[in-house]
């Protein structure tokens, strides 16, 4: 029977979702509880990957921290936005929660097992254990096979979307607050006077041979990140190597390479600093800066205390610490809209780490809405986007919208979502903790109001 037959007939057609973990798992449940029918495949056990150690649905790889449920924080609001939303993963994650202080802490066991029974027994769903190894373009699809997708879809994800637009590894830098940073003693400048846009686009740490030569004793004794997995599964893309392995060629090499000084004049001495940090306004982030070409493999308190040593960033607070690891993702600004169809194959969907977010509960994020939207397209609804305000939709904004040419994964945090307006940040600006819980507010009433108005179409 073909599809237009089906829908004649009233039977809708089944999506295909590809892969059973974080995003996949939370894909196929809001799907089937919208009334639509779902395949989901799943590779494991027959196929391992180099991380899960068990068969089940939603393993959850590494820390069982789903992260902050302090209230008023980013982590908190996404979270939130999610029980709101009527999240299995979540409501799985309350049942599976131990002590953890501050954070969504779970017994990954009993949490897995909690989302492979629910998926195991609702009806609209059947789990294939199959590797997935083709997208048929005549199907609505999510593809959530996340960061160690099999090399076999791999190459048909490179067919589908062009092979320069699927990445394997992550090399992020990290990003600090705007305002943590002293620009007393950083410098707005670009290299030679060469703007791309009429400013100065770069914030500059100076450096003077001390300084320089602390910052390199202290990186070659930091202690990096145990692997995740072997370390030949993730070799150094040699174009984007680690800080604490430029230091390790040679005490001059960072000094030739991201902290090179060429171009450069300190406004306080009048001459060239000895090295430089160049910090970059983030694209689509409002309030932060990125450490340009500053990717590291180093644990988080060594960032945050030998980043701390570079002059301007002694008060720096970190949004995001330097990582590199093996993933796969999509450059999902130049291929996906904000309901995460394929701009070019609308039936086709990304969720999960694969679309080109970061971390277990935005995961589960872009799963939610992948599952919605496709359900909608299943019943012949136009999806719609989450809106702006919510950190569901912002974190669709960001990886549908950052810019392609330089796209790095990205975790929920306050500088995704659009600042608060002018009257409100000033009465607000010396307090921090006021301006969020304002943008949390905001969010949780824009997410209530997107619900109202969508009550009994698909899509909500
Ligand atoms: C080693 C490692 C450690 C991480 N640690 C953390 C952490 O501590 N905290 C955090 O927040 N984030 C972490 N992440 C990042 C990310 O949040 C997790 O990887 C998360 O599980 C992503 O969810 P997902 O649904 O996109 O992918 P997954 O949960 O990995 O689910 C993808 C599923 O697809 C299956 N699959 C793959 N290919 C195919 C195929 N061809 N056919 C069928 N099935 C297939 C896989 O077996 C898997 O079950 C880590 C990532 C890695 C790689």
């Amino acid at each position: 029977m073909g599809i237009l037959e089906a829908r004649a007939n009233g039977m809708r057609e089944a999506i295909q979702i590809l892969g059973g973990g974080l995003a996949g798992s939370e894909a196929a449940w809001q799907a089937a509880r919208r009334g639509a029918r779902v395949v989901l495949r799943e590779m494991r056990p027959a196929r391992p990957t180099a991380a899960h150690r068990t068969d089940r649905l939603a393993e959850l790889v590494c820390s069982n921290s789903l992260k902050s449920e302090a209230e008023w924080t980013a982590p908190w609001l996404l979270k939130e936005e999610l029980r709101r939303m009527d999240s299995l993963l979540l409501r799985a994650a309350q049942e599976a929660r131990v002590p953890g202080g501050h954070a969504l802490t779970v017994d990954r066991e009993v949490f897995a097992a909690a989302v492979t029974r629910a998926i195991a027994s609702e009806p609209a769903i059947e789990v294939r254990r199959e590797e997935a190894t083709a997208i048929r373009e005549e199907d609505i699809t999510i593809v959530a096979t996340g960061p160690l997708t099999s090399d076999a879809l791999a190459g048909e994800i490179a067919r589908l979307t062009g092979s320069e637009r699927l990445y394997f590894y992550d090399s992020i830098s990290p990003i600090v607050e705007a305002d943590s940073v002293d620009t007393g003693v950083a410098f707005w400048a670009s290299r030679y006077g060469k703007s791309t846009d009429g400013t100065d686009d770069y914030l500059n740490c100076p450096l003077d041979r001390e300084q320089y030569e602390r910052f390199v004793d202290e990186l070659l004794k930091a202690e990096a990140v145990a692997g995740h997995i072997a370390e030949e599964d993730t070799p150094f893309f040699e174009a984007c190597l680690p800080i604490e392995e430029l230091a390790r060629r040679g005490r001059e090499t960072l000094r030739f390479g991201p902290m090179k000084p060429v171009g450069l004049t300190d406004p306080r001495t009048g001459r060239r600093p000895y090295a430089a940090v160049q910090l970059r306004q983030e694209n689509l982030r409002a309030d932060s800066f990125n450490l340009v070409g500053f990717q590291n493999h180093l644990k988080f308190a060594e960032q945050a205390r030998i980043l701390r040593l570079i002059p301007g960033l002694e008060r720096a607070e970190f949004l995001r610490f330097g990582q590199i690891h093996r993933n796969t993702y999509i450059d999902a600004p130049a291929l996906l809209t904000a309901a995460l169809q394929l701009k070019l194959q609308p039936r086709v969907l990304f969720a999960g780490q694969i679309s080109g977010v970061e971390g277990y509960v935005e995961a589960i994020a872009t799963g939610l809405m992948a599952g919605m939207h496709a359900a909608a397209l299943a019943a012949g609804e136009i999806p719609l986007a989450l809106p702006r305000e919510t950190a569901l939709g912002s974190l669709c904004h960001y990886i549908s919208g950052a810019d392609a040419r330089d796209y790095q994964p990205a975790n929920i945090t306050f500088d995704l979502l659009p600042q608060l307006d002018e009257e409100t940040r000033g009465r607000m600006r010396h307090d921090k903790a006021a301006r969020h819980a304002e943008v949390c507010r905001r969010a949780l009433r824009g997410l209530d109001e997107y619900r109202e108005a969508r009550r009994g179409a698909c899509s909500i």
